[in-house]
């Protein structure tokens, strides 16, 4: 299924925020590096915030549950 982009932007601040601080990275293999560039976008039904990591610059990606799941962190 082809990925479809959406706004990280229109997000509320404070989700930013949390969103950018809590990463894993699995390069350096640790939690909340903190990402820089993100793009957010849904693919298979999951939604996808896609940035770098803040340490090493390697892309992390962090998965969203639905949005009517009152975003819940997927494991
Ligand atoms: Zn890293």
């Amino acid at each position: 299924m082809a990925k479809q982009e959406r706004d990280f932007y229109q997000r509320d601040p404070e989700d930013q925020a949390a969103f950018l601080e809590q990463t894993w990275c699995n390069n350096c293999l640790e939690v909340d590096l903190g990402m820089v560039d993100p793009v957010e976008y849904e693919q298979d039904g999951t939604i996808m915030i896609e940035g770098k990591c803040k340490k090493c610059g390697e892309s992390v990606i962090t998965e969203l549950a639905d949005e009517e799941d009152d975003s819940e962190w997927i494991d």
